[in-house]
């Protein structure tokens, strides 16, 4: 496996021209892919007069989910109401770039109205947030974001036949002391533009002549509290920032900066590969960043962090100028009062089946960082699949009897094809046959030989390439969705086992990138082997891909341009 990972690596080390071939394909491929579906405008209110009968689509979110429905949806057969508290879509990936002003904040946001224009025929947006979902009266409360005459924020009520919820989360501060008061997020453009004001803040602060050596040295001490993708490349963006531009324009300030990136478990990057992992330490170390593993934070004052060394329980204080706190997501209070209502108050997030429907709901779908699907177990469901093999009712059968029942079971649980991958099995009859090499299968030994399988069950993570992908799948169901009333049974021939209209909703992986600063990034990649690349010529396919992947010609214009401009004058250290 590892000569075969090395192998693999060498390919794209190796060759950064082949890499840059790829990089080309993927940027004109990524602007194929954002044109082809564009449409004509007809004018959002245009034909509201025809609504009367069309199904009403509300969406709450205009993130990574929300959008990718929204582009996707195809269907005129759908009045669909946006209600979000932001009008554009934020190309969060590139926030850690806008913190320090390698892009702009202007550069990865796209008016939600203008995406719109470009799918969707019948389109209103609210700028407002939900506060409640009634779902028995099929209704959602909202709180407009604009301030009335009398100071006040309107609500209104909007009824919806279908509510799509994609409304992210929130940071999780595991309610740690002193984290809301004392720390920065990262997580929406507001909190890129703040870190940034900060940053300059911290070094203007420093500046002043009455302040004494070891008030520099608090001030400008940078924490960064999460070693997860976002904290790091955070860390390594600000690293390069200062040691690249602020270094030139405050000299006498270098030898006080210092920043540290705080970690509870033993390593950084813990999701992917230990290569890349390593890489990572290695280069923050060789940087001069202060990399503390298995350390908890326990409490943060307005001058003060207190940190826990997990194995010994010794504890510290250290002096800080700023803290970015970066540790994951939490559940927003509506969300967690509608969990509440459909008996899903012990959950973290809202449940789903596979087809994206809110568990204990009708016509609720949830997707992205908010919900995460409820995967079923094949040993739950053994004796159904069996039974559907089992036509003539033997009892016992052959390995090939099962090939009808495959592809239900390979659709169905995809645990299943997680597994053959991970035990390098061709197929599943081959892992029937593996265990059972001659033999007819009874149910128990039919038990044995997928006795494993669902140690194989995953949640899937809370990322973009997630949410996107199940917005797209939820749009695709959505543009069928007339069609399929026809054949209400659709594809999945396993009835017992959840009759639906459409394919459960299948996850494809396709990477994911850690940029470690100094043009050096580490990806891990499934294309379609699986590989780990890390280095410069990464970093070449990190820029392709993320310029693919805008959401508009506008933004990817001005996104590369940023970078150029970059690479040209520095990044801009003004504060304004
Ligand atoms: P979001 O994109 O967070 O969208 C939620 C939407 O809901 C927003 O429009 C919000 O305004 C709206 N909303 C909030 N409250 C309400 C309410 N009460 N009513 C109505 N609307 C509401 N993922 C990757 O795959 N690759 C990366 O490189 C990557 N980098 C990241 C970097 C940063 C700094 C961050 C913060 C995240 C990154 N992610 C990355 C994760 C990715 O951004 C999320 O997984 C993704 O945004 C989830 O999409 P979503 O639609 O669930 O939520
Ligand atoms: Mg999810």
């Amino acid at each position: 496996m590892s000569s075969f990972y090395k192998r693999a690596t060498s390919v794209f080390t190796n060759h950064p021209v082949l890499t840059r071939l790829l990089v080309v394909a993927t940027v004109s491929g990524g602007g194929v892919a954002v044109y082809s579906g564009a449409r004509p405008y007809y004018g959002a209110y245009a034909d509201q007069g025809n609504c009367v009968n069309k199904k009403k689509v509300v969406v709450l979110g205009t993130g990574w989910g929300g959008v990718s429905f929204l582009k996707n949806l195809k269907n005129p057969s759908y009045e669909l109401e946006v209600v979000s508290p932001r009008n554009y879509f934020a190309f969060t990936p590139l926030l850690p770039s806008v913190t320090v002003g390698t892009v702009e904040a202007r550069s990865v946001v796209e008016p939600i109205r203008s995406i719109a224009a470009k799918s969707v025929s019948d389109f209103n947006f609210r700028e407002a947030e939900c506060f409640k979902i009634d779902h028995e009266n099929k209704k959602v409360y909202c709180r407009s974001t604009q301030h009335s005459k009398l100071g006040e924020k309107e609500e209104f009520a909007v009824d919806y036949d279908y509510l799509v919820v994609s409304v992210g989360g929130l940071s999780n501060t595991f309610n740690t002391p002193g984290v809301e008061e004392n720390t920065l997020f990262l997580k929406e453009v507001e909190d890129a533009l703040r870190i940034r004001r900060s940053v300059i803040d911290c070094f203007e602060r420093a500046s002043l002549p009455s302040v004494s050596d070891q008030e520099r040295e608090k001030i400008l001490h940078f924490v960064v509290v999460g070693g997860g993708p976002t904290g790091v490349e955070f860390a390594a963006e600000l690293h390069d920032f200062v040691h690249e531009d602020l270094a030139k324009l405050y000299p006498a300030l270098q030898q006080y900066v210092k920043i540290t990136l705080l970690e509870a478990t033993d390593h950084i990057l813990g999701m992917f590969d230990k290569r890349i992992t390593e890489f990572a330490e290695d280069k923050f170390h060789r940087d001069g960043i202060n990399l503390k593993t298995g350390s908890m934070v326990t409490k943060i004052s307005d001058k003060e962090i207190s940190t826990k060394v997990r194995a010994t329980g010794e504890t510290q204080s250290i002096p800080y100028g700023m803290i970015v706190w970066s540790t994951g997501i939490g559940t927003r209070p509506f969300v967690k009062d509608f969990m509440k209502q459909i008996g899903q108050a012990d959950r973290r997030v809202l449940a789903t089946d596979e087809w994206l429907r809110v568990e204990g709901t009708q016509n609720i779908y949830a997707l992205g960082d908010c919900a995460s699907i409820v995967q079923r177990k094949v040993m739950d469901d053994i004796g159904a699949i069996f039974k559907k093999a089992d036509k003539k009712n033997k009892g016992s059968l052959k390995v090939d009897d099962f090939k009808e029942v495959v592809n239900d079971i390979i659709d169905r649980y995809p645990q299943v094809e997680l597994y053959l991958k991970k035990k390098q099995l061709k197929n599943f009859v081959q892992l029937l046959k593996n265990s059972q090499p001659d033999e007819e299968l009874d149910i128990e030994k039919f038990k044995a030989a997928l006795s494993e399988v669902d140690s194989e069950m995953k949640n899937l993570p809370a990322t973009a390439q997630v949410a996107d992908q199940e917005g797209k799948y939820l749009a695709t169901c959505f543009n069928r969705m007339e069609q399929c009333e026809k054949n209400p049974e659709g594809p999945n021939r396993i009835r017992e086992l959840g009759r639906h209209k459409f394919k459960p909703f299948r996850y494809k992986h396709l990477g994911q990138f850690a940029p470690l600063g100094g043009e050096q990034t580490a990806a891990q990649l499934t294309l379609p082997w699986d590989t780990v690349s890390i280095g410069r010529s990464t970093q070449w396919l990190w820029y392709s891909i993320y310029a693919s992947k805008q959401v508009s010609w506008r933004t990817r214009t001005l996104v590369v341009s940023d970078w150029g401009r970059r690479f040209i004058f520095g990044r801009d250290s003004s504060r304004i």
